[in-house]
């Protein structure tokens, strides 16, 4: 059976995400969103916020009902090991995330024999980021056809009280 996890933090979730797990869930039998908890300091949601989130997006899309959502609770490839995963799925929207995810990748690989897989990301969401939803958020500003409504729900809540 071929497991794959897409990684990443989901501060929030946003469409281009969704894309990566949609084209993901394609290429696998089994595709397992693994949830960071190790935040960074500027994380706006809790980590259970961002996987209630991530579930509540992945719910209203029939071709996601299957995709499990767990936590990563330390290093990624533990976490692949645990699951039985083969790859890692991450989404590249420029020159500027290959050279953050190259080197994770070789190290993944060299750690544990975990390949990465690399898609482009789609052209449309190419330039929709979790920070940007953020401060766009901060500033009151429209985020609904950057990320699903759970997440811009919660981003929004997050916003009004924790600002
Ligand atoms: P991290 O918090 O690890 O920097 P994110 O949680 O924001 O990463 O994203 C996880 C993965 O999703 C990364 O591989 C990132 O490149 C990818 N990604 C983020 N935004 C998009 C997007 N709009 N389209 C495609 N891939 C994306």
């Amino acid at each position: 059976m071929s497991i794959a996890v897409c990684p990443g933090s989901f501060d929030p979730i946003t469409f281009g995400h969704l894309d990566i797990v949609r084209r993901a869930a394609r290429l696998f039998e089994v595709v397992v969103v693994g949830v960071a908890r190790n935040a960074s300091k500027s994380a706006l949601l809790t980590p259970d916020e961002r996987i209630e989130v991530v579930r509540g997006a992945l719910a209203e899309d029939p071709d996601l009902a299957a995709v499990r959502v767990e936590p990563v609770p330390g290093l990624l490839v533990e976490f692949c090991r645990q699951v039985g995963a083969s790859a890692v799925v991450k989404g590249l929207r420029g020159g500027a995330d290959f050279d953050g995810e190259h080197p994770m990748a070789l190290m993944n690989r060299h750690l544990s024999g975990v390949e990465t897989v690399f898609l482009p990301a789609e052209q449309r969401y190419a330039h929709v980021a979790s920070s940007l939803v953020k401060d766009i958020a901060r500033y009151g500003g429209p985020i609904d056809d950057l990320v699903p409504p759970a997440a811009a729900e919660a981003v929004r809540a997050a916003v009004a009280h924790r600002a």
